[in-house]
């Protein structure tokens, strides 16, 4: 009989891991809390270490079509605007790193996942199932959904994010702390932009106690604008689409260049989420336990800083697939299974979160490191804003 694989949430993590478990040959049941997967959020980037998995499932031409894949990413100093260092990134990644670097909504990728999920059958979606417990025994695991329905699996991926109820029910470790750093987003059509402020590229300003970050999604069309701010926390933590205004961004921003100025003006609408953090994780033991497995933000939460939320729920998925894969072939169990993932993604995902938090304090530097930062970016560019163990890895 095939493995019956239960999945808590349907974020781009659950859906990679339902794709990569029904490829595996497990029966896949996927619960997601929200009434209808929904358009919410704005761009993300993926690295080519998370598009190389995406092309390994078949999606290269889907993600091609909605995706955008700048030139380059330029760094910039967010008061003087002045450039401080560049790294080539299309077609130069894909020469290095075997795939390009991708910019994306992130409905279109969610949608370019479920697309492909319909079409290869092998899991059932269900949606408005919000997960509230698990239990496990030796031989199964059980998941109590909000309906007062209990369903039984092999094994249960929790990807239900970064205020995961099964990682409560894993690990009892408690909720994510805030971070002080405020995260403002705007998606605005180019076309409609003065042509000064559209860009097919990615800009990041450093600032003071700030940073902002401009790229391209859905083939370009739309600009994506991040800014990320120091603040006290406001309104619902959990809550990824808090109403914003551009006035309140910019008083919050303080002395910015010109082109950044500019560019939060000319942005039609603005929401905002307030950034929480986990400390990076400390082993395999946290990622799983028995037959329940921790996914993307769930497992290991990413602040923005390397780009990388996406990408690891990604990779996450990937290892997950072959080593059910293997799994199947050689008749093994299941947690055999698990341990094997843990083992071989904590490291990984522990330094991707380290270099994430250290990213945090380097970008939004104050004083003499500041300056020590602007310094080694205009002395070292490419060299620092490359990560081949990330990218290649
Ligand atoms: C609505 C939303 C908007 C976002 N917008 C952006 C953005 O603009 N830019 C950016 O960089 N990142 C954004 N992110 C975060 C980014 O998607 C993730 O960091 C990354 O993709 C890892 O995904 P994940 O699947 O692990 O977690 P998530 O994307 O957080 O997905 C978790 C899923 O689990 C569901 N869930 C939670 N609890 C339960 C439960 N008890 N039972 C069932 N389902 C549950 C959630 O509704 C959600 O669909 C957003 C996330 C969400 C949920």
């Amino acid at each position: 009989m095939n493995p019956q694989a239960l999945i808590a949430g349907g974020g781009i993590g659950g859906l990679a891991a339902a794709l990569a478990c029904a490829r595996a040959g497990c029966d896949v049941r996927l619960y997601e809390q929200a009434a209808a997967f929904s358009e919410v959020g704005a761009g993300v980037q993926l690295g080519p270490n998370a598009v190389r998995r995406l092309h390994g499932w078949g999606l290269a031409q889907a993600l091609a079509a909605v995706a955008a894949q700048p030139g380059h990413l330029c760094v910039r100093n967010a008061i003087s605007g002045q450039p401080l260092a560049t790294l080539p990134l299309n077609p130069d990644m894909a020469q290095r790193y075997g795939a390009p670097y991708c910019t994306v909504h992130r409905a279109d990728l969610h949608a370019v996942l479920l697309d492909a999920l319909a079409r290869e059958g092998g899991a059932r979606l269900k949606t408005a199932c919000p997960v509230r417990a698990v239990r496990q025994d030796g031989g199964s695991v059980t998941l109590s959904l909000m309906s007062d329905l209990d369903v039984e699996g092999d094994l249960l991926v929790g990807a239900d994010g970064l205020w995961s109820t099964v990682r409560q029910h894993l690990l009892g470790d408690g909720a994510a702390v805030p971070t002080g750093h405020v995260a403002y987003r705007a998606l605005a059509v180019q076309q409609a932009l003065p042509a000064a402020l559209r860009s097919q590229q990615v800009t990041a300003w450093l600032g003071p106690r700030l940073h902002v970050v401009a790229y391209p999604v859905r083939r370009g069309e739309l600009l994506n604008l991040v800014a990320i701010v120091q603040g006290p926390p406001r309104g619902d933590a959990q809550d990824w689409d808090q109403a914003a205004v551009a006035a309140e961004l910019q008083a919050a921003m303080g002395e910015t260049c010109t082109a950044v100025r500019d560019l939060v003006q000319a942005m039609p609408h603005w929401r905002l989420w307030m950034l929480n953090a986990r400390a990076p994780v400390s082993g395999p033991q946290a990622l799983v336990n028995g037959r329940v497995a921790l996914l993307g933000d769930a497992a290991h939460p990413m602040l923005p800083y390397l780009a990388q939320g996406a990408g690891m729920a990604i990779e996450d998925a990937a290892e997950l697939g072959s080593l059910l894969t293997m799994t199947s072939a050689a008749a093994l169990d299941v947690p055999l299974a698990l341990s094997r993932y843990a083992l071989n993604r904590w490291q990984r995902v522990a330094r991707v979160q380290a270099r994430s938090l250290r990213n945090g304090r380097i970008f939004h530097a104050t004083g003499a490191m500041q300056a020590a930062r602007d310094g080694a970016l205009r002395l070292l560019g490419r060299h620092i804003l490359d990560v081949p163990w990330l990218y290649a890895g």
